[in-house]
């Protein structure tokens, strides 16, 4: 099968770039999905880079111009999606699309590539495990860690049974493995 689309999905905490960091490192056939989005560039952020940047505005009328694969208003105000002439760029070198992406947005991609795709949810063991790391790492205050918790807890049960397959992530290496398993799975699939 060509044409195809890999998604990673994950709530806030359970280490979807850092997975996705390391596949795309291990297949040059893969490539990631450069989303668009009306937030601004945050520090070192570059346009076409990490993200097309686009005011609201703009934003606004490309959805009306049904430029969009699939488009979300993630934050209020912040508009994101997947421009269809980015499906276009990447199918066209021949390459399989990654996308790293909220659970909203994997489901709706999912649905939207149907067989073309397969979809990987990333879950922290636990909520408490989850809770830990975001205490652990320290850069959140206890209500943002609760709010963060909560969000996750109800964007994995929103998410249960809507993927095509779900990595636990406990120990990275393991995790890091499993992906690798899978990926190569469906790239090698006909
Ligand atoms: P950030 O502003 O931190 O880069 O991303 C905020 C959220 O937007 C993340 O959860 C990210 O997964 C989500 N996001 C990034 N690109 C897209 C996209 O193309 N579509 C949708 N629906 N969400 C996206």
């Amino acid at each position: 099968m060509s044409n195809k689309v890999i998604i990673f999905s994950a709530p806030s905490g359970a280490g979807k770039s850092t997975i996705v960091n390391h596949i795309l490192g291990l297949h040059p056939e893969l490539e990631f999905s450069i989303s668009a989005t009306s937030r601004a560039p945050r520090g070192q952020e570059q346009h076409g880079v990490e993200y097309y940047f686009f005011t609201a505005e703009e934003f606004r009328q490309m959805i009306a111009q049904d430029m969009f694969v699939e488009h979300e208003e993630v934050y209020p105000g912040s508009f994101y999606g997947t421009l269809k002439s980015e499906v276009e760029r990447i199918w066209a070198k021949g390459h399989t699309i990654v996308f790293d992406i909220d659970v909203q947005g994997g489901v709706n991609l999912k649905r939207i590539f149907g067989d073309q795709a397969f979809s990987i949810l990333i879950q922290a063991p636990s909520v408490e495990v989850l809770r830990q790391r975001l205490v652990g790492r320290g850069t959140d205050t206890e209500e943002a860690i609760e709010k963060r918790v909560a969000k996750a807890a109800s964007e994995m049960e929103f998410a249960a049974g809507k993927f095509d397959h779900v990595l636990v992530n406990d120990d990275l290496q393991t995790a890091f493995a499993e992906a690798e398993d899978i990926v190569s799975g469906f790239l090698t699939k006909a």
